[in-house]
Formats: structure tokens, C-alpha cells, sequence
């Protein structure tokens, strides 16, 4: 471990999901120390329920050029993948606005170049956090699959690969016939007609990684507050303080508020104006006949299945409305239709561990990293569908940020764009 040089010696980090708990582990790697903060624990929010995929080759932007496509139909039925009530909140207008103009070709192949420059460098970062206090494996996907019900929807992921390949980015694939893909996976059904095999593609059990995660940071000296909503910062002129609802303070050098899909109500008032909308997706687990040891992904249906441990993970949607909104239960029932037919061997009716939780979605498509209009008010968020692959790589980078040291990728996340 190094030691700050900055002066700040004690940071306070507001969210224990990937984003803060990655900062935290880097800002000890800094020789500083830190408490996290958050209102309820660790992984309360979308670090636990999501996909665990680390997947270089498709981590790219949300809003492609088809989303525009699908988006008028998608405000008309609640069955599609992509989910938006219909209703008029000025916010959600702003927001769907700017994500409709990202999603145009020409930006979209602009937030890919930037998508490429990150992802070759997401990796080590893992295995820095092996090699330091978090025990629970990375696994990689040998390989990870890509189902499809016809040659014509693979088209679409395809050309994706082919955009990215012109942006500078690398994807090392081989196309798969149906058969062979059931080879790989015999709970796969014969509605599933061809696929491709993806290389160099890693996953995560999530819940298991973050508390691990949080674990190592712990007994690498940190403290944890749990039940501490924090509703104010101020600056107090040589620190700043952190006030919970229920009115406890924490005095700090500094502070990171990662608070993912809640951002906007801590950090308005410190610059930041982009909007983070929730994009809001549910998961469930299953007991296949036989269970998956591939994670397995279909693109058109949006449906990720991740195999943990002896059960299988199945999650998706994406549903732009009030993060703190309970969970639609249609929503589970959407999953369930796009599921049975490219499965065989599952009993949908014994699915356990429902859940829902709001991916932190920029209109952009990019995160925001770094620090505000207050030099000791410091944001890590708005990763959307991929926090968890550019987790620790965010960590890492805001650490250096927090402690003067800001590396010039930064300035693709500026908080204040
Ligand atoms: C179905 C689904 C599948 C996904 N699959 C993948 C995937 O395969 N790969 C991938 O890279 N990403 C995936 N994602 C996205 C990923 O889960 C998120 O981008 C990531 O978890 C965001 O992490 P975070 O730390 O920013 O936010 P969160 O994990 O949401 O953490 C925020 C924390 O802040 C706390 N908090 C909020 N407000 C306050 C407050 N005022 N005071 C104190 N604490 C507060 C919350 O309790 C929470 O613990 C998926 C998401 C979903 C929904």
C-alpha cells in the first residue's frame, strides 16, 4: 500500500455496492482510511441481483440504434423487455429524450470507441482484489453462449461485434449451430436454432462476490455503518460532514457518494446534473434437470441466465420508472414466457430468490467519475447495465481521483458533462 500525499486521510464512502466498496479497497490501497456508509448493507442495491457478467465483448451502451425501434412499443405493452409507463414526469421525458438522441447510429458509434477504451483494462482490476482479501472466484465462461430462435436475430448481435471491431474494440467469437450448442448445454430446447461462442468472457456469482468484497475491506481496516440513510453533506470547511436521517453526523477529509440508482438526490446540489433514471430489472433463480455451467445469454428475448452454483440464475427487463416502486410481478411473468421456450427441463413454478433492483442508467451511456463543483464531494455511479465488469476499474480510477491523482481517462466520466 502507498500512502496519500493529498492530505486526505479519512473518506467517507456512501453506498456499499460495487461502486463503493470497489473505491474503498482502492483507497486503502492508498493508505487512506475509510467508512462506508449505507442504509441498509452490503449489496442492498443492484450489486446483488444482477447477472455477474464480466463480458468485454458485450459491454457496450444501452441505447442502440434498435431501442428506438422498440421504444414507441414498448410504452404500449407491458410484456416487452424494455418497459416505459406511460406517464408524464418531466424528469423521465428528459431523460428518454437524451437517451433517444445517444441511441442515434452515429452516437451510439462514438459511445462505443469510449466503451473500447475502457474494457480491455477491466480485468485486472479483479485480479488486483484476488490477490488482496476478496476470495470469492472469478470464473470464465468456456465459453460463453449466445442462443437464438432464428439466423436473422443473430444478425443483430453480429453486427454489433462488427461496430466494435471498427471502433477498435476486440471480440473473439465462433458461430454455433443449434446442436452444438445443446452439446454444451442439454437444458437448452430445440427451439433454440444457432448461437455464437464467445472467448474471453468472465462471470461472477454476485451476492457471494459482494460480500466478500465487502469482507476484504473490512479486515483491511475499514468500518461499515449499516442503517445510515444519509440525507445531507456539508462542507464544513476543512472536511465535510455526513448527516443520517437520524441525525448522526460523520466527520471525514472527503467523501464518495456511490449511491448507483439513487444518485441524483445526494449529488444535485453538488454540480451534478446529468439525470440517473432507474432502469429496473428483476431476476430469479431455478433448478434446471440439468443445471448450466455456462452463462447464457439471448439477445433478442434480453435474457441473462448465470449459472450459480447449483441453481440458475435468470434475469432481464428494463423498466424506466420510480427506483423505490414495488416490484411488478408481470414483469417476473415476462421473464418466465421468454424463458420456456429456450429452455427444457425447468420447473418455472419452483423459482425462488425474486428480485428487483434499479441498474443506475445515464442518458449517455457512460458513468460519471470523479469530483463535483466541491472539491471534497466525490461521485462514482451511472453505470447502467454494466457496473459490476467496470466496478473495480471505476474504483480503482476514482481512488486516484480522490487523493489528487486523476488519471486522464477520467475526463471521458467527467460528473459535470
Ligand atoms: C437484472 C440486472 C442484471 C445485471 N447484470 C449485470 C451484469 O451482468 N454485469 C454488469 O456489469 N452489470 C450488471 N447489472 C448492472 C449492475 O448491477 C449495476 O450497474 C451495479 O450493481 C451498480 O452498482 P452501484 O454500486 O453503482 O449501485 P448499487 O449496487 O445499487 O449500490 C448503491 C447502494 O447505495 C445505497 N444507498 C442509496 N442511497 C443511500 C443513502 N442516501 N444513504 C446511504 N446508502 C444509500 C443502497 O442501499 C445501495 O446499497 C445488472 C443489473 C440488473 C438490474
Amino acid at each position: 500500500m502507498s500512502t496519500s500525499s493529498s492530505g486526505i486521510k479519512h473518506v467517507a464512502v456512501v453506498g456499499a455496492g460495487m461502486i463503493g466498496l470497489t473505491t474503498a479497497w482502492y483507497l486503502q490501497e492508498r493508505g487512506v482510511r475509510v467508512t462506508v456508509v449505507d442504509r441498509t448493507g452490503v449489496a442492498a442495491g443492484s450489486s446483488w441481483g444482477n447477472a455477474g457478467w464480466l463480458t468485454p465483448a458485450l459491454t457496450l451502451p444501452l441505447g442502440e440504434p434498435s431501442v428506438l425501434m422498440s421504444g414507441p412499443k414498448a410504452m404500449l405493452s407491458s410484456k416487452s423487455p424494455l418497459y416505459i409507463p406511460l406517464a408524464l414526469d418531466p424528469k423521465l421525458i428528459r431523460f428518454l429524450l437524451g437517451f433517444a438522441w445517444h441511441a442515434l447510429p452515429r452516437q451510439w458509434r462514438k459511445s462505443i470507441a469510449i466503451f473500447a477504451t475502457v474494457n480491455p483494462l477491466a480485468m485486472e482490476p479483479f485480479r488486483e482484489l484476488a490477490a488482496d482479501g476478496v476470495t470469492e472466484p472469478v470464473k470464465e465462461a468456456k465459453p460463453f453462449l449466445a442462443g437464438f430462435l432464428s439466423e436473422k436475430d443473430r444478425k443483430g448481435l453480429l453486427h454489433e461485434f462488427e461496430v466494435v471491431h471498427s471502433s477498435g474494440g476486440t471480440v473473439d467469437f465462433d458461430l454455433a449451430t443449434g446442436d452444438e450448442l445443446r452439446a454444451l448445454e442439454p437444458t437448452l430446447s430445440d427451439a433454440v436454432v444457432c448461437g455464437v461462442l464467445l472467448r474471453g468472457q468472465y462471470f461472477i456469482n454476485p451476492p457471494k462476490y459482494a460480500e466478500s468484497l465487502g469482507a476484504a475491506v473490512i479486515k483491511r481496516g475499514a468500518e461499515l455503518k449499516t442503517g445510515f440513510d444519509v440525507t445531507d453533506i456539508r462542507d464544513s470547511g476543512d472536511g465535510v460532514d455526513v448527516i443520517s436521517a437520524s441525525g448522526e453526523s460523520l466527520r471525514a477529509d472527503a467523501v464518495v457518494i456511490a449511491t448507483g440508482a439513487w444518485l441524483n438526490r445526494l449529488t444535485r446540489r453538488f454540480g451534478v446534473k446529468a439525470i440517473v433514471q432507474a432502469g429496473r430489472g428483476y431476476s430469479f433463480s431455478v433448478k434446471p434437470e440439468v443445471v448450466p455451467t455456462h452463462p447464457i445469454y439471448f439477445p433478442s428475448q434480453r435474457l441473462a441466465c448465470t449459472p450459480l452454483g447449483d441453481r440458475l440464475r435468470i434475469g432481464g427487463m428494463m423498466e424506466f420508472r420510480n427506483v423505490d416502486a414495488a416490484p411488478d410481478e408481470r414483469r417476473i411473468q415476462t421473464l418466465i414466457a421468454a424463458g420456456r421456450p429456450v429452455f427444457q427441463g425447468v420447473d418455472w413454478d419452483a423459482r425462488e430468490e425474486e428480485w428487483v433492483g434499479g441498474r443506475p442508467v445515464t442518458a449517455d451511456g457512460h458513468a460519471l467519475i470523479g469530483a463535483t463543483t466541491n472539491p471534497r464531494v466525490f461521485v462514482g455511479g451511472g453505470h447502467g447495465m454494466w457496473g459490476i465488469a467496470l466496478g473495480p476499474l471505476t474504483g480503482k480510477l476514482l481512488a486516484g481521483a480522490v487523493v489528487g491523482e486523476p488519471d486522464p481517462l477520467l475526463k471521458q466520466f467527467d460528473p459535470l458533462r
